[in-house]
């Protein structure tokens, strides 16, 4: 028997329609560095995304599926586009302005890019690579910037602000199929080519919404959010799509992301939210005690992309910006978990250990471990393997090129359809996930594994430890071990010794985990998403790049 329920489609334009009338007076503010940011409501910025669509159609031809991507910063302008693009059923590529040069025109012309839009502030980043960036024929500039770099090339270029000017502020948004594609993103490519996921109407529509429940997120039109994570970060973590949904407030930092701007930011336009990866909270944890600002306004902060240490908790906590840690990734939109406590652990010891998991999964996230030789194993909270997950906003299969069939075929993906993320992990019996590595970098010493994210979140427990990364390095008895690179405070001593013992005692790190192998840097490497390059460290131990001390 079919449902008697009607069957209208799950787009981006219902949250785009939505979000203009309903939340009407919801606002993006833009933060310009000096002199006042820029305003403007949810009313006026869907106008806007219907005079960027008529541009982009009666002026730049764009037309059916055709990709318009962005080389832009966190900003209102960027929002426009956000809903312009997949209502008018083109399709939203967001690039990554941290990508090698290389990557960037590699997935331009991989997903053959038709217009570029891009911050005034972002010229010297396309400028040098458009002549090689053959697919895009037009570029629009949105903000100021030099555009004389941009002449002379085959791509024409224009003003945003020009483009649209004049335009109607209605749309007559076609009727889409909620299947068809909205928005791509290519993940990072820390290995390999970059890979391209592409989000249905459907999935974005979806995920907004578990982003939008109290389990994860959970704010209304009574919030202001300070979305760090950028635009190109997995669409802000489907931070803008969920704001129009229920009216939340966004706060853009633009190309502010350092920490004196975002501790000023905070002091004056005093979000309640804020998202971003761990490596910006430690920047703005140092200035906050350099220079100590009002930030009470914060109560919530959301930190994934990378483990969030235990330190860097209690430390947030301490100021009363809480901490809700969750874990996600391209391929999965990225929800995938959120920690927040189970009802009988609120208040109780257990409490903060729950906190520290990735998370519980939601009802749209189906779990499941994997052994070393591909056995199902228990949700006990001892037994570690890969984690694969199922659901309505995970990526089933990767964008294969225009030229070729769309569906690119990869191990990435279990012959049943599941999605193997590269976690290694357990799960606990009531559903918590606790990462101990990415399969790649856990550290196989005498047949043991030793995760290398224990003994990170241990080290950056010291009061010494600014930052630690460890990875697996070859080692002629053990086949690896654990090489400890410690990015130490202004005027603390490299006392490694000491360091070790703290791990034993403190952290209570089995003796034979602990590493031998130690190195101070300046900072760790990070890769164009703001986590730790741990490719780069074992490059550089193997070229004899590092003062390594042997205990
Ligand atoms: P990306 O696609 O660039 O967002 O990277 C996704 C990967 O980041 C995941 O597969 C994890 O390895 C890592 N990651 C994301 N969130 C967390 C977290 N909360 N804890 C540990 N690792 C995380």
């Amino acid at each position: 028997m079919l449902s008697t329920m009607q069957d209208v489609p799950l787009t981006v334009t219902r949250l785009l329609e939505h979000g203009m009338r309903v939340h009407a007076r919801s606002r993006i503010t833009t933060w310009t560095g000096e002199g006042e940011p820029r305003r403007r409501t949810f009313a006026e910025a869907g106008a806007r995304s219907a005079q960027l669509a008529h541009a982009l159609h009666d002026e730049l031809g764009v037309r059916g599926d055709d990709r318009v991507a962005t080389l832009m910063f966190n900003n209102a302008e960027h929002v426009e586009a956000y809903f312009a693009v997949p209502a008018m059923g083109a399709v939203l590529h967001t690039l990554n302005l941290r990508l090698p040069a290389e990557q960037l025109v590699w997935i331009v012309q991989h997903a053959s890019d038709r217009v570029v839009i891009v911050d005034g502030s972002l010229i010297p980043v396309l400028a040098p690579l458009l002549p090689r960036m053959t697919s895009v024929k037009h570029v629009v500039v949105s903000g100021p910037g030099d555009r004389s770099a941009l002449d002379g090339t085959h791509a024409r270029v224009h003003d945003y602000e020009e483009l649209i000017a004049g335009r109607p502020a209605t749309y007559d948004w076609p009727e889409l199929d909620e299947r068809q594609a909205a928005a791509m993103c290519y993940t990072s490519g820390t290995t390999g080519d970059p890979k391209g996921v592409v989000y249905s109407h459907r999935s974005i529509y979806l995920h907004s919404m578990q982003v939008n429940m109290a389990e994860s997120m959970g704010l209304t039109d009574r919030d202001t959010s300070l979305i760090v994570v950028p635009q190109f970060h997995v669409n802000a973590w489907g931070l803008p799509h969920a704001t129009f949904m229920t009216g939340i407030n966004m706060l853009m930092p633009d190309r502010f992301l350092q920490p004196a701007p975002l501790a000023e930011m905070i002091e004056r336009e005093r979000p309640t939210h804020a998202a971003a990866v761990p490596t910006i909270w430690q920047g703005l944890l140092a200035e906050l005690n350099a220079r100590p600002r009002d930030v009470s306004s914060l109560v919530q902060v959301t930190i994934g992309g990378s483990a969030c240490p235990r330190s860097l908790m209690e430390a947030f906590d301490a100021k009363g910006m809480r901490v809700c840690h969750a874990w996600g990734m391209t391929e999965t939109s990225p929800l995938g978990t959120v920690a927040r406590p189970p009802a009988h652990a609120v208040g109780t010891d257990e409490e903060l250990g729950y906190r520290l998991t990735q998370g519980r999964f939601p009802a749209g996230v189906e779990a499941r471990l994997t052994g070393p030789d591909g056995e199902r194993l228990p949700w006990d909270g001892k037994s570690a393997g890969e984690l694969e997950v199922r659901g309505p906003w995970i990526a089933g299969a990767y964008y294969n090129g225009a030229d070729a069939e769309p569906l690119r075929p990869d191990d990435k993906f279990s012959p049943d359809g599941w999605l193997k993320t590269g976690d290694v992990g357990t799960i606990s019996p009531d559903g918590y996930l606790t990462l101990t590595d990415r399969a790649k970098d856990v550290i196989k010493s005498g047949g043991e594994w030793i995760s290398s994210v224990a003994l990170e979140n241990a080290l950056m427990a010291h009061p010494d430890v600014v930052e630690a990364a460890v990875v697996a390095v070859p080692d002629e008895r053990w086949g690896e071990r654990p090489l400890a690179t410690v990015v130490l405070k202004d005027g603390a001593a490299a006392d490694f010794a000491a360091l070790r013992a703290f791990l034993a005692e403190e952290a209570r790190i089995a003796k034979w985990q602990l590493p031998e192998r130690w190195t101070v840097v300046d900072a760790v490497p990070k890769t164009s998403v703001g986590k730790f390059d741990k490719k780069v460290l074992r490059r550089q131990y193997a070229a004899g790049e590092l003062d390594v001390t042997r205990l």
